[in-house]
This record gives structure tokens, C-alpha cells and sequence, in this order.
């Protein structure tokens, strides 16, 4: 893989506090109005601006800077992380108490084209769309970039990763595991993922519903297993 290819610097993990504006270090975090069934994008908003990693890279405006040097400049408004970068800067930069996340309302298609304005949307949902949107948003800067380099230097290509900032954030490998109880045979599948949905509502905390998603289960009935080794 060539170096030029990558865009994306080290990432930081924990809060690079002389980012961030001391009322935002200190005070509470900048609230959001709700423009009438906005809560859950208020919601993923919220989450999405309290990631670390993610703050760190729009604080120090990694993507639009890298956006900026790429995509046309009439096409800005369209980019999904762009706005979500601003969005990021403005909740962690202003000296206020209350705001509106307008920019996002107003390109919330931009996002997630079948979700509408004041009707209720589901929060995971937006989420994932939103994570789509920016992935798949970095992917083509980067294949962008890639085919710029070899029209300029007329090199042979090198091979697309897909990776992206969005992905080393939140990415990750989720691996199933069938163990047949007859022989001991274990199958494994492995997929990428970009979260984990875990049941709140019957756990008490965070740690207890994690322990519940990786709970070993038993395969019976319908559900039963063909083992490739002992059958
Ligand atoms: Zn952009
Ligand atoms: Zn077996």
C-alpha cells in the first residue's frame, strides 16, 4: 500500500483538551433544542460529538481540510462530513448553552434520503446512516486522490484499501462461533462491523448487557447446527 494513500494521521483517543474551548472543558455539554421529533438526531448527535477519536479528527478539521483539497468547492455543502465536522466544532467551540442543530436538519437527506422532517425516526438508524454516509464519504476522497496520483505521476496503481477514519473508529470484527458439543469442532465466521446493538432494557449496565450479547447459547430445535465434522 502507498503512503500517499494514507490521509488519515494517527488517531487520538482521549480529549486533546487545548481543543476545546474552556467553558466546553468545564461547563456542561452545549444542549440541543428539539424542533419537534429532532430527538433522536439530537441523540446521535450527542453521542457522535462525545467520541473522542471522532472530536479529535473534526476538531482539527482533518477531514474538511482533506475534502477541500479534493471534491469541488460547489460540491461542499453535499458532503455529509463535512457538515457533520461543523456540527462537532460548533457543539464543542461555542460559548452558549442551548442551540440548534440546524445545517443537519436542513441536509438531513443528505444522510438518510427516506427520513423526513418532524416525523419520529428511529436513533440507531441515523446513526448507522450517518457512519455510512461518512465512510463511504472518505472512501471516495481517497479513491479520488488515488486516481489524481496516477494521473500525475502515470504509476502503476496500488491496491484501494478500504479503509477509513470512520472505520478505525468505529469498525471492528465481530466473530460467531459454533462449537459442536458431540466432538468439540468449532466453526467460526468472522464480520466486519461498524456497531453492536445491545439490549439496555434488560440489563443494568453497560458491562452486564455486553456480557448478555457474548452469552454462550444452546442450539436446539429449528436451530440446530449440522457439524461438518462429526455430522
Ligand atoms: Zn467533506
Ligand atoms: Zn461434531
Amino acid at each position: 500500500m502507498s503512503s500517499l494513500l494514507v490521509a488519515d494521521s494517527k488517531l487520538q483517543m482521549s480529549w486533546q483538551t487545548d481543543l476545546l474551548l474552556k467553558k466546553r472543558k468545564n461547563g456542561l455539554p452545549l444542549g440541543f433544542k428539539n424542533l419537534g421529533n429532532t430527538c433522536y438526531l439530537n441523540a446521535v448527535l450527542q453521542c457522535l460529538t462525545y467520541t473522542p477519536p471522532l472530536a479529535n479528527f473534526c476538531l482539527q478539521l482533518q477531514h474538511s481540510a482533506f475534502c477541500e483539497s479534493l471534491a469541488q468547492q460547489d460540491k461542499k455543502s453535499d458532503c455529509p462530513f463535512c457538515l457533520l465536522e461543523k456540527r462537532i466544532v460548533r457543539s464543542l467551540s461555542v460559548d452558549l448553552t442551548l442551540d440548534t442543530p440546524g445545517k443537519i436538519i436542513g441536509g438531513l437527506k443528505i444522510f438518510a434520503e427516506h427520513f423526513r422532517l418532524g416525523r419520529q425516526e428511529d436513533a440507531h438508524e441515523f446513526l448507522r446512516y450517518v457512519i455510512d454516509a461518512c465512510h463511504t464519504t472518505c472512501l471516495r476522497l481517497k479513491k479520488l486522490q488515488q486516481q489524481r496520483h496516477k494521473l500525475v505521476s502515470n504509476g502503476r496503481g496500488d491496491g484501494f484499501s478500504g479503509s477509513s477514519v470512520v472505520k478505525e473508529i468505529f469498525g471492528g470484527a465481530l466473530q460467531s462461533q459454533v462449537k459442536c458439543l458431540a466432538c468439540g469442532n468449532e466453526s467460526n465466521k468472522v464480520d466486519e462491523i461498524m456497531d453492536i446493538s445491545i439490549d439496555v432494557l434488560t440489563s443494568n449496565s453497560l458491562k452486564e448487557a455486553f456480557q448478555n450479547f457474548f452469552k454462550p447459547e444452546t442450539l436446539d430445535g429449528n436451530n440446530k447446527y449440522k457439524c461438518e465434522s462429526c455430522k
